[in-house]
């Protein structure tokens, strides 16, 4: 069921890009100098495998609303926005308040406290199905926490996943597509289907030994299926008719698709639930939340795990209180529908505008997403339609090949001098991203297109 797009592959002549990494070059002498000094303490001299850019990433100094500033004194409309972190942009006055109201409080109170309870009452509020809470670090904790629960309640092993959906970096998410330094024992442990194609998971599920499914519900890393709706309320009736438990990973979707997520969006409940980013407001912070009588093997008590062995789970910062306080902040703010559509209407003006520039200057290619995001792709065999469009080809599951590395090197170059900070080829979009600044990441792009001379 997927389709490879053709691509007609364009070309940035040489010495265009040259120039364009010349210009580059010569106007971040202060990124440049920090790099240097970077490389020799960190590998490639970045922090966040994310974050490399060739030649080199920017040196970051503030950030505020919409923009961040770099070290030589330029100003960007931020389209990495705390990688999706800050649905409610940079600084917000009551994240901030809440943040530093708590800082002298204490960063660490070695024990139970307030916040951590309202925190997950929030939590419990507004996304769908969220009985029970546990509070991690991050993303990639809240999905080895999961499937370890998953696991324990359904004394099964097997992990479904699918290919190309990103789970974060630990070897519970990439076991079974194997990575290195991951132990290739581990790729017996889970199975990697297609998304999209329903005769694989009902394949899959079929032994009755699958443990979990697990879904990204931004599909995947910012939308590549037309209709994901419809494959969710499948894999939900497939896993609860195979006794297979459906972990939902909204780390980059809770609080964006709707306030309730995408399970709210499309009405569908999983039976675990993987959050962060926005959940922490900004600050460092993840959880999982769902059923109960899962979650409960996390419990002291044996009766309330229906006999099965407690999951042992420490960690240091698990709802610490400075990240309790701006999440409290954060999803008091995003239980307001109206803070989502803001979001998307910001995204929605910039996939119009850039499909247009792209349709005005005859070059293939689209930018499309949904929510809040969006995914630019130049290439391919066609110029994009007219609307604001969630997929190239309505109605074919797609999967998009990235664009050749310098197209991509000359787009995220050019568009940074023209003040705009894209996240790769991507961009995530916030409330503080108002018709101002959408038109001009839309003129940053023409400028772009034009230098560029695609051909
Ligand atoms: N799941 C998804 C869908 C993500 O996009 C990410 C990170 O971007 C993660 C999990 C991992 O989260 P973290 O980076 O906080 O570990």
């Amino acid at each position: 069921m997927v389709f490879r797009h053709q691509q007609r592959e364009l070309v940035v002549q040489a010495e265009v890009g040259a120039a364009i990494v010349a210009d580059y070059v010569a106007s971040h002498p202060k990124s440049a100098e920090h790099h240097a000094r970077a490389t020799r303490r960190f590998p490639s001299g970045v922090t966040h495998d994310g974050r490399h850019l060739d030649p080199f990433q920017l040196c970051v100094t503030h950030a505020h609303g919409p923009h961040k500033w770099d070290a030589d004194g330029h100003r960007y409309i931020d389209l990495v926005t705390g990688h999706g972190s800050l649905i409610l942009g940079h600084g917000h006055p009551e994240v901030t308040r809440a943040v530093s109201d708590q800082l002298v409080k204490g960063t660490h109170l070695g024990g139970s406290h307030e916040l951590e309870l309202e925190w997950a009452e929030r939590v419990c509020a507004i996304v769908p199905g969220a009985e029970q809470v546990r509070f991690v670090s991050s993303g990639s904790e809240a999905i080895m926490l999961a499937v370890r629960l998953a696991r324990t309640f359904t004394g099964r092993v097997k992990l479904v996943q699918f290919r190309g959906h990103f789970h974060g970096w630990s070897d519970t998410a990439v076991g079974a597509a194997g990575e290195t330094g991951v132990p290739a024992v581990l790729s017996g442990t889970g199975e990697v289907i297609e998304c999209g194609d329903e005769e694989a998971v009902v394949r899959s599920l079929a032994d009755e030994l699958a443990a979990a499914l697990i879904i990204e519900t931004s599909h995947p890393n910012f939308n590549s299926l037309p209709d994901p709706g419809a494959f969710l309320r499948f894999v939900r009736d497939e896993t609860e008719r195979r006794g297979t438990l459906l972990i939902v990973d909204e780390v980059v979707s809770g609080f964006r698709w709707a306030p309730g997520g995408a399970q709210e969006k499309h009405g569908v409940h999983g039976d675990l639930t993987t959050l962060a980013k926005i959940l922490a407001g900004g600050l460092p912070g993840g959880a999982i939340t769902g059923r109960a009588d899962v979650i409960s093997v996390l419990s002291f008590d044996p009766s309330e795990r229906g006999g099965r062995p407690k999951v042992k789970h420490p960690g240091t910062y698990n709802a610490n209180p400075l990240s309790s306080s701006a999440g409290i902040a954060c999803l008091n703010l995003v239980a307001d529908p109206a803070i989502q559509r803001r979001a998307t209407e910001a995204a929605s003006g910039i996939r119009a505008g850039m499909n247009a520039a792209l349709r005005h200057a005859g070059i293939p290619g689209c930018v499309y997403g949904e929510a809040s995001m969006f995914r630019i792709v130049l290439g391919g065999d066609e110029v994009p339609p007219a609307d604001d469009m969630r997929a190239p080809l309505p109605g074919a599951p797609i999967e998009r090949e990235g664009m050749p590395g310098d197209v991509a090197q000359a787009l995220l170059l050019s568009m940074l001098m023209e003040g705009v900070a894209l996240f790769g080829g991507r961009g995530i979009t916030s409330i503080a991203h108002g018709a101002g600044e959408v038109r001009e990441i839309v003129s940053a792009f023409e400028v772009t297109l034009d230098r560029l001379g695609l051909a």
